[in-house]
Parts: structure tokens; C-alpha cells; sequence
């Protein structure tokens, strides 16, 4: 007979695989396997992913929970089993001791709800058994596994299914397809969400076709990034566009694209686009001068290999690399998130291309951490994009293709831009 309501096992596993201690997938299928194994009943699972590294999580039980929360940069798992009845969470402790690799641990057991300090109430409690047959089921249970791309101060979370369709450590960055509930199945790059299938095309329309509007009979179009495909997709769609040079550093990005998002990576194969896997930084060292009426930077944040997507060294080379009539557009960040960076960007295409010849377009991505995103613009010795008046050949266009984002009122609009952002942009 038990003297105490529950059990409680504190466990620490150290000198654990850090990468498995990054990874929500695999630490949520292995916490549901360690209660499953000790014959517990799963209620539901809640598991979040932190951006640098991290994973927290909780799995409801019928005869409790069992928790974790991880710190990879130190191969350690700090774990609750806290189980009450007949279950042994040893079982359990022994299949995460295995899971996790851990080479090391230490565990203390605690009764938790001794009886004898304790006064039991009596009321009936036969309404409570109804519902647990329907937990019986293993299969039967709700899973919230959820992605967080944040910085210090603010985070976006999407709820995804679980499922990792593709997931590589490449020599640049961890390249994973994931599903995510809302947004369908999502690129995501470290642990920062890149595209996903629900809302790419608010950013693919609004980081190609403003700028090939503006220059009317763009021919020749440099493309920096872009591994998804999305924005060659776009480029493409303009039937003056001759040539599309792209330079995209991670050949896994535009492996598990090609495999895992096929209505982005759509257009990998048009014979006018030449694919090239290299640095787009080295690339725009050797270009030749003049050679292009459209640069896009399309790179993901500015760390690791994108690091050098904002630096004055790759727009001064950009600029060389226009011709007379071109223009620029980078992927610019977010006057709200990463505002640092997005600021030191214009003052560098500022002081590039001329201070009125910086201008930025703002539009939404609800998968982007805060939702309000940027593509920054060089213009050289061309007029404003919002100069332009075409909004019935733009309007014919958006019809013809059937865009969902883009149209002609957009194509002004972006451009108007918030107090806060002028005075951010201000030198
Ligand atoms: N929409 C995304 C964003 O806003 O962050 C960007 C999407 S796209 C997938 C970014 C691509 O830039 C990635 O595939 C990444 O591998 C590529 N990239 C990063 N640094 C690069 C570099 N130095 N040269 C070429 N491609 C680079």
C-alpha cells in the first residue's frame, strides 16, 4: 500500500548529445516513448522549441507528468517524473538515459503527498472515470509541438504537426521542412523560419515585381540567395527578363525545396535561369561591371553565411555590378525586429547609392517574428519606384498571373513609410 500520492524522480543527464538535446522532434517522440514504455496513458504533449537552442516540454499523463527543459550548449537535461499508481518511472528514466546518450546522471526520488500528513475529502468521484477510457487509446492524444524564432525580447511561435520531412546539418546551417499546422509545410534555416507554403508569396511578389515595374524592360537579373525558388518564380514570370544568374550558397536549401515545396521551387528548371551553388560574396567580387539591370539579395538574417549580405564590401560590389539603369533589392529585416540591423543597411545603400536613392518598402509576413518585414532599395540613376505610373499594365499583369499580394495601390503603398521608421533611417 503507498504511503504517498505520487512519485517524484529529479533527474539530470549529462554529457548528452547536444544536437538531440536540440531537437524538439526528437526529445517529444522520445518524453511520449518513455511514458508510453512505462505503461502510462498519454493525455497531450506541449513542446517548444527556443531559438538559439533549447527545448522545454511537458507530457500530461493519466497518472501525472513527466518534464524537461534542455540547455545543448551543455549536453544537459534537467527532467521531472512525477508519476502516481502502480506506474515505475524507472522505465522511463531508463529510456531517456538511452535516448539522450547520456553518459552521465544523477537522480533523486521523492514521495511527494505523504498520507499520513494528508485529509481526504469524500466526494464521488465516479463522474471521473467516464472520460479516461478515451485516453485509452496510445494514438489518441494532442500534440503541441511548437517552433520559436525569437531574440531576447520577442518571439513568434507557429504550432506544427511534428513531422521534420527533411532535416540536414549542412556546412552552412541545419536545413529543416517542417509542417506547421497554419502555415503548411515551412523552410526553416537554424531556427529561424524562412518561407512558408501558406504565406511565401507576400514575399516573393513584393521583393521582385515593384522593382522589375520600375524598370519596365528589365533583361538581365542577378538573384543572391533565394534557395527556395520563390523569387526566381517571380522573376521569371516577366516576359522582358532574358537571363536570371542565381547564386545561392547551401545546395541542401534548394535540395529539400526542390523535394519538400515544389509550388515555390517551381521554376529550378526554366531554361533561362542559370543555378549556380556558390557564395553570392565571392560572386559579386569577381562580376563583371555593369553587367545587371536587377540585383536581388535574397539571404536570410544577418548571421553565419548571410553575415556578409550586409556589409559595404557586397554593395559596393553590387552597385559596380548594375548597370547604368539598375536597381537593388535586399531583403532588408524588420524596422520592429532586428532594427539595428535594419537601419545600418540603409545607411550603407545611402551612403552606396545616394541618400534619396535609398528608398524602403515595407509589407507583412505573418511567419516573420512582429509580421512587419523590408526590402531595402538601391537606385542607380533611376527614378522612385513610386514615380512610376503603370498601375493598369501592373493591374493586367496581377490578373494575368494571378498574384495575391502585389497589385498597383501595393506597389505605391509599400513605399510610404512610418514616422518612427523615417527617424530610423534618418543618418
Ligand atoms: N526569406 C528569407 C528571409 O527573409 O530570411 C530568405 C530566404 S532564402 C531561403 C535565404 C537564402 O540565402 C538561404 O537559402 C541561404 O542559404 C542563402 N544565403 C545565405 N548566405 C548566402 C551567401 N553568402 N551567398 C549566397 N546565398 C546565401
Amino acid at each position: 500500500m503507498s504511503t504517498a500520492l505520487g512519485n517524484h524522480i529529479l533527474v539530470e543527464f549529462m554529457n548528452c548529445d547536444p544536437h538531440i538535446m536540440n531537437d524538439v522532434v526528437a526529445i517529444e517522440r522520445d518524453m511520449v516513448g518513455a511514458a508510453q514504455k512505462a505503461g502510462a496513458t498519454v493525455i497531450n504533449s506541449t513542446f517548444h522549441h527556443f531559438s538559439p537552442y533549447g527545448v522545454s516540454g511537458v507530457v500530461v499523463i493519466q497518472e501525472s507528468h513527466l518534464a524537461i527543459h534542455t540547455w545543448p550548449e551543455y549536453g544537459y537535461a534537467a527532467v521531472d517524473l512525477f508519476t502516481c499508481g502502480e506506474m515505475n518511472a524507472w522505465i522511463s528514466f531508463d529510456h531517456l538515459k538511452e535516448c539522450f546518450g547520456a553518459k552521465s546522471y544523477s537522480a533523486i526520488e521523492l514521495k511527494r503527498g505523504s498520507l499520513n500528513l494528508l485529509q481526504r475529502n469524500d466526494f464521488d468521484i465516479s463522474t471521473m472515470r467516464s472520460r479516461a477510457a478515451e485516453w485509452r487509446n496510445p494514438d489518441f492524444y494532442t500534440r503541441n509541438v511548437w517552433f520559436t524564432d525569437k531574440d531576447e525580447d520577442q518571439a513568434l511561435s507557429l504550432r506544427f504537426t511534428g513531422e521534420v520531412f527533411f532535416d540536414v546539418q549542412s556546412p552552412f546551417q541545419r536545413v529543416r521542412i517542417l509542417e506547421s499546422n497554419k502555415y503548411g509545410k515551412m523552410l526553416a534555416l537554424d531556427d529561424m523560419v524562412m518561407t512558408t507554403e501558406k504565406d511565401e508569396f507576400h514575399y516573393h511578389e513584393m521583393i521582385s515585381h515593384p522593382a522589375l515595374f520600375t524598370l519596365g524592360n528589365a533583361k538581365n537579373v542577378l538573384v543572391i540567395g533565394g534557395g527556395d525558388g520563390g523569387t526566381v518564380r517571380e522573376v521569371l514570370r516577366h516576359p522582358s527578363v532574358e537571363k536570371v544568374t542565381m547564386v545561392e550558397i547551401d545546395g541542401a536549401v534548394i535540395d529539400a525545396c526542390k523535394e519538400h515545396l515544389p509550388a515555390i521551387a517551381a521554376s529550378f528548371d526554366h531554361p533561362k535561369l542559370e543555378l549556380i551553388v556558390d557564395d553570392g560574396i565571392e560572386f559579386l567580387k569577381n562580376a563583371s561591371a555593369g553587367a545587371y539591370d536587377l540585383i536581388v539579395v535574397d539571404g536570410s538574417d544577418p548571421v553565419g553565411p548571410a553575415e556578409g549580405l550586409f556589409s559595404v564590401s557586397f554593395y559596393t560590389n553590387c552597385y559596380n555590378a548594375l548597370k547604368e539603369n539598375g536597381i537593388l533589392v535586399a531583403q532588408g529585416e524588420s524596422p520592429k525586429f532586428n532594427e539595428k540591423a535594419f537601419a545600418e543597411l540603409n545607411h550603407t545603400l545611402q551612403d552606396i547609392f545616394g541618400k534619396d536613392n535609398a528608398p524602403v518598402s515595407l509589407f507583412f509576413v505573418p511567419t516573420y517574428p512582429t509580421g512587419m518585414w523590408s526590402f531595402q532599395y538601391g537606385l542607380k540613376n533611376i527614378a522612385h519606384p513610386k514615380s512610376i505610373d503603370k498601375a493598369e499594365s501592373i493591374d493586367a499583369f496581377v490578373a494575368q498571373e494571378g498574384l495575391r499580394y502585389y497589385n498597383s495601390d501595393i506597389h505605391t503603398g509599400s513605399f510610404a513609410t512610418p514616422n518612427f521608421v523615417k527617424q530610423l533611417l534618418k543618418k
